[in-house]
């Protein structure tokens, strides 16, 4: 995948060269990452590439034609999508991941100060944010995006079954883990982890799973009888989403996560 950086600051993305599998990602060219530094597309002799907002107000808002200038002079591929980096966009979650992890190349746009000229949106096939926060640029959003899909390529992961049960893969977060030692600060491994019964093992995981999700994020998952829901988000309870948990009787459905 080639991802492409309109950046003010493109200093910040060596980053990536330090970032463990993402960095060896790069050097066996599962990925490429070619970042467009705006200063040079920047008007006039002082390469301007901010001015004052129009109506007055604080800050300073990012001028809309280094912007357009570095997005033309991208070589666009088919199999393409632009994003823009705003906190007013739409939140990310992993499946936005999935969903892009098939695109051969994904420009990315960052902000920075109070943001850019409204005229940069058109540029854009979709807005994101990476969390209900501000940050002063787009750079660390752009980053995540990166990191977070690249790992989702095929050839990244060591052992690609690393993607099947974590967080946010479904609805469920991911069980908990254990690494030796047996016995840390007299917190004890759980017995049925060094059991080397398999199959009480993956229902073990499985009501973690559950447990875990109910506990710290019962936003992403409920039950059927889940009266606060509006009916529209009930799901059939013939619908394959329908899930049994293996150490109570309730069934869940998984929402449109
Ligand atoms: N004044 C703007 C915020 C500007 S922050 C507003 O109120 O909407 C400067 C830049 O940082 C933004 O243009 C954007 O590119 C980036 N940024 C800040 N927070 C972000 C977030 N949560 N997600 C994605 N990009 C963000």
């Amino acid at each position: 995948m080639n991802f492409e950086v309109i950046t003010l600051f493109p200093k910040a993305f060596e980053l990536i060269n330090n970032l463990g599998v993402i960095t060896r990602a790069l050097s066996k060219n599962l990925i490429n990452l070619n970042l467009y530094d705006l200063r040079e597309y920047g008007e006039g002799s002082y390469k301007q590439v901010d001015d004052k907002p129009y109506g007055g107000g604080p800050g300073m808002v990012l001028k809309p034609e280094p912007i357009y200038k570095a997005f033309e002079s991208i070589n666009k591929l088919p199999n393409g999508k632009t994003l823009l980096m705003t906190p007013q966009g739409k939140v990310l979650k992993q499946k936005d991941l999935l969903r892009w992890c098939s695109l051969d190349q994904l420009i990315i746009i960052c902000g920075q100060y109070e943001g850019f000229d409204e005229r940069v949106r058109c540029l854009a096939d979709e807005e994101v944010s990476i969390g209900d926060y501000v940050l002063s640029g787009g750079e660390i959003p752009a980053i995540s995006i990166i990191n977070g899909l690249t790992r989702l390529l095929p050839g990244t992961l060591g052992d690609p079954g690393s993607l099947i049960d974590e967080s946010h893969n479904s609805s469920l977060l991911e069980y908990p883990h254990y690494t030796r030692p047996l016995i840390f600060k007299e917190m004890k491994v759980p017995d049925i982890l060094v059991s080397g019964n398999h199959e009480e093992i993956k229902l073990w995981r499985k009501q973690k799973m559950l447990e875990r999700t109910l506990d710290r994020r019962n936003d992403l998952i409920y039950n059927k009888d889940n009266k606060n829901l509006p009916k529209s988000e009930r799901k059939n309870e013939d619908s394959n989403e329908m899930m049994k948990f293996p150490m109570g009787n309730e069934y869940y459905f998984y929402p449109d996560w």
